[in-house]
């Protein structure tokens, strides 16, 4: 057994979303991203003297949604604090923030790992805060430049308990943070760009020991991919430090993406280094049991209720379920199928086989899909009532339905010339031997046991009819006359 298999890893995330209010969090600038540097900088924004912060309701609409959806108690009070630190992108010289009560506590999420068992995941709080500036420091061989669009734009911190174990489960719970703040449409989650930035904290701790390890915390880690390569050497550089006798110290590092290791930014600073205190600017927040509820109702169907749904009421798959609901909109879109008395199995296969792949090679969201569900619905029912044939509808209805989003699929079957004539029985019998005796080898060969030919002769049959026959008609006639040859 390796050195490495005798210590377990533990890890907390601190995951910053950046929402996508209009304005920002303490005053009317714009909250848009890759505006001119310090073009979206009002007088609060700076912080001259004077000035005054006010609170933008959506963001504390986006957090009671987020803390709803995560389980969380969401305070009908909560108070806004001030961290005070310095540094050149904090125009105020504080962060306002959340630190004795924050908005949401006490969650949770359960997330499905790879081996389909599910994890219980804690969340400790979900706090409002505002971003600071950004320094920019390769644009100038001299200075650092300071762009303060970003100071004061709205953000989300939710704080996990220290329930990871793995960089695989990190990576899960953070692929999950995700999906939800899009379902809740109150961020992009995109992690490429900032839209979602994650804190490591992780430790490490002989296997049968109760005590947590000292934990190192990597900040600011910006993608799925650097969150797992960050927790992967932390792992094994403590793990290293422990085994040669010395111990791991608190402190905040920095990971490289280039070389895939951290370094020590500063020892762990404390609560009381920020002199957090409540900010006299802001009143409470005060929320009522009616604003609760009226948020309950605007809330979409969420990706764990639509798994269960689409697993255990539609029977699908984890596999099939876990492919629609990856994308609220793409789950919209089928269960508007299944309204439209498709079935969820072939309303499934056609979402996964042939929009997933339409959308992608024409790049498209499936918000900007033009076939409509009815339509669509439409075209599968003229499969499903072997009007048409599956692989002919495929290949050919649904680009001309593309092409002609309004045209009826059944006109536009006609036109292909596709429909499956209802067939005469005796005009195909004569049709399929006629065929059959076209291939008298094969003929002897099948007699002799090669069965799989029988799925040859099918094809020719569906060839010369150019698919306007049912397979599943043809398939047990073809049997039939090669037996009574
Ligand atoms: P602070 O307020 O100093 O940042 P917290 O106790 O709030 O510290 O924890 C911050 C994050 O660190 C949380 O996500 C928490 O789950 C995680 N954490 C705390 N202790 C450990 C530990 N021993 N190992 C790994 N993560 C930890
Ligand atoms: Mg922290």
């Amino acid at each position: 057994m390796s050195i490495y298999d005798q210590y377990e890893t533990t890890i907390g995330l601190e995951i910053h979303v950046q929402l996508n209010t209009k304005s920002k969090a303490f005053c009317g600038d714009a909250n848009n991203f890759g505006a001119a540097p310090n073009t979206q900088v009002s007088p609060v924004t700076i912080a001259h003297p004077g000035t005054l912060p006010r609170l933008n309701k959506k963001q504390v609409a986006a957090a009671a949604k987020l803390g709803l959806a995560l389980n969380c108690e969401v305070h009908q009070v909560s108070y806004f604090d001030r961290k005070n630190y310095f540094y050149a992108d904090l125009p105020k010289g504080y962060q306002i923030s959340q630190d004795h009560q924050a908005i949401c506590t006490d969650g949770y999420i359960d997330i499905r790992l790879k081996n389909g068992e599910t994890k219980r995941i804690r969340i400790h709080q979900i706090h409002m805060e505002e971003d600071a500036g950004k320094s920019i420091h390769d644009q100038d061989p001299n200075y650092s430049l300071v762009d303060l669009n970003r100071a004061g734009v709205p953000l989300l911190e939710i704080v996990s308990e220290p329930d990871l174990s793995s960089p695989e489960e990190a990576h899960v719970f953070i692929a999950a943070i995700r999906q939800l703040v899009r379902y809740l449409e109150i961020s992009d989650g995109n992690m490429e760009e900032g839209s979602l930035r994650c804190d490591c904290n992780v430790s490490v701790r002989k296997k049968g020991t109760t005590e947590l390890g000292t934990r190192r915390e990597v900040k600011n880690v910006n993608s799925m991919r650097n969150v797992k390569r960050a927790i992967e050497f932390e792992r094994k550089s403590q793990i290293d430090l422990l085994e040669s006798g010395k111990t791991v110290d608190q402190e905040t590092r920095s990971f490289d993406a280039q070389k895939g290791t951290t370094s020590s930014l500063r020892s762990k600073e404390d609560a009381h280094d920020y002199r957090y205190f409540l900010d006299p600017d802001l009143p409470p927040v005060m929320l009522s049991t009616d604003y609760f509820a009226q948020l309950r109702a605007e809330m979409p169907a969420l990706p764990q209720e639509l798994f269960q749904q689409f697993t255990q009421e539609f029977k699908l798959s984890d596999y099939d379920a876990n492919v629609l609901i990856e994308d609220k909109h793409l789950a919209l879109y089928f269960l508007d199928l299944v309204a439209q008395k498709i079935s969820p199995k072939s309303a499934a296969n056609w979402m996964s086989n042939v929009i997933k792949s339409h959308l992608n090679q024409s790049q498209l969201a499936i918000q900007d899909f033009m076939v409509s569900p009815s339509q669509l619905a439409a075209l599968i029912q003229l499969v499903e009532s072997d009007q048409v044939n599956q692989l002919v509808a495929k290949q050919q209805l649904f680009p001309a339905l593309v092409a002609a989003p309004n045209r009826k699929p059944l006109e536009l079957a006609k036109k292909l010339d596709i429909l499956q004539a209802a067939s005469n029985e005796e005009d195909l019998e004569a049709l399929v031997l006629e065929i059959l005796q076209q291939h008298p080898d094969k003929i002897a060969k099948y007699k002799k046991g090669k069965k799989g030919l029988l799925g040859f002769f099918v094809g020719q049959v569906m060839r010369q009819t150019k698919g306007k026959v049912n397979p599943k008609e043809v398939n047990p006639m073809v049997a039939k006359l090669l037996d009574s040859i």
